[in-house]
């Protein structure tokens, strides 16, 4: 008999490590081997880093932690190497040698979710003997992003579990906040948990999040923008670029000069921390929020148009 294979790709969120939980607790008997990548973009929080290695010293996930090993030359796909929570990069050194071949990435230019995650992630399976629809791929999307499936979903064999569970952004931040300390030992002892606030998850600065997360992190931490803003300087013409026009990664074609300004200048209410956001209004079993949008997710999709 075929091995029944799932593959987790694990993004370091909350979503993400509740699925992977909640699978390993209910999908143990449905599949023969269930491998859990993490695929490291060297511009995440060190906070997420350090949940992932929590998670996996907790509940024992066997995380494989990756990262894109891009070849400089034309027609060379990106590939993987394996690192650690010690060695994962965290200078940016991985993302600068994707902009450096494929350009600053923003709208319109989505190659950064799939150099930096969906290749690696793809590599590693086929170093590992997993050829092409041998295996399922369960990806982090809830019910209230029931908009973000991919269309060809079935084809793919992706598996969305927490949408099939209708687990939405609520039930998730009520299951962390549920969950023991670590240690009780600690003096103050708080939930086992991604301790970020909820703009704050992915890359740290990631293009995609809307303005008012862009500004209120600006005024948090302005050095979020340091590395967006070394790219910019360094390779804005850099890739295949049609137009021969500078690119930006910020929607409207704002530079990270134009946030700092703007952040710096302008009247805004802050972002609001959604990830301790709890279940409150006597409507929730209904769903309102059913299919709501998400400006900030990173979810892989093996193969969408980049
Ligand atoms: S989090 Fe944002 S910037 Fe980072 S890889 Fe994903 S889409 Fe790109």
């Amino acid at each position: 008999m075929k091995e029944r294979r799932l593959l987790i790709s694990f993004s370091g969120g909350e979503t993400s490590a509740m699925m992977t939980k909640l699978i390993h607790e209910r999908w143990a008997e449905r599949y023969d081997r269930i491998v859990t990548v993490f695929a490291n973009t060297g511009q995440e929080n060190e906070e997420t880093l350090r949940f992932v290695q929590q998670c996996d010293d907790a509940f024992g996930w066997g995380v494989v932690w990756l990262e894109a090993l891009v070849d400089p030359e034309a027609g060379k796909g990106t590939k993987h190497r394996i690192v650690s929570f010690a060695t994962a990069d965290r200078a940016g050194g991985v993302f600068e040698d994707m902009i450096a071949k494929f350009g600053i990435p923003g709208p319109g230019f989505f190659h950064c979710t799939r150099e930096l995650k969906e290749r690696p992630i793809t590599s590693y399976v086929r170093s590992i003997g997993w050829e092409a629809g041998s295996y399922d791929t369960a990806i982090g999307i809830r019910a209230d992003e029931i908009d973000r499936v991919n269309r060809d979903h079935r084809a793919k064999r992706f598996v969305y579990p927490m949408a099939d569970w209708r687990l939405r952004k609520i039930d998730v931040n009520e299951f962390w906040a549920s969950q023991p300390p670590l240690s009780r030992l600690e003096l103050n002892p708080s939930p086992f948990r991604l301790n970020l606030k909820g703009y704050q998850g992915n890359c740290w600065w990631c293009w995609k999040k809307s303005l008012r997360k862009h500004l209120t992190i600006m005024q948090e931490t302005p050095e979020a923008f340091d590395f967006p803003e070394r790219m910019e300087a360094k390779y804005s013409m850099a890739g295949s670029n049609p137009r021969n026009e500078p690119k930006r990664f910020f929607r409207e074609r704002r530079t990270v000069a134009d946030l700092r300004h703007l952040a710096a200048t302008t009247q805004f209410e802050p972002a609001s921390d959604d990830a301790r956001e709890y279940q409150t209004d006597l409507f929730s079993p209904l769903a309102l929020d059913l299919g709501g949008d998400c400006d900030e997710g990173c979810e892989v999709n093996f193969g969408e148009a980049a």
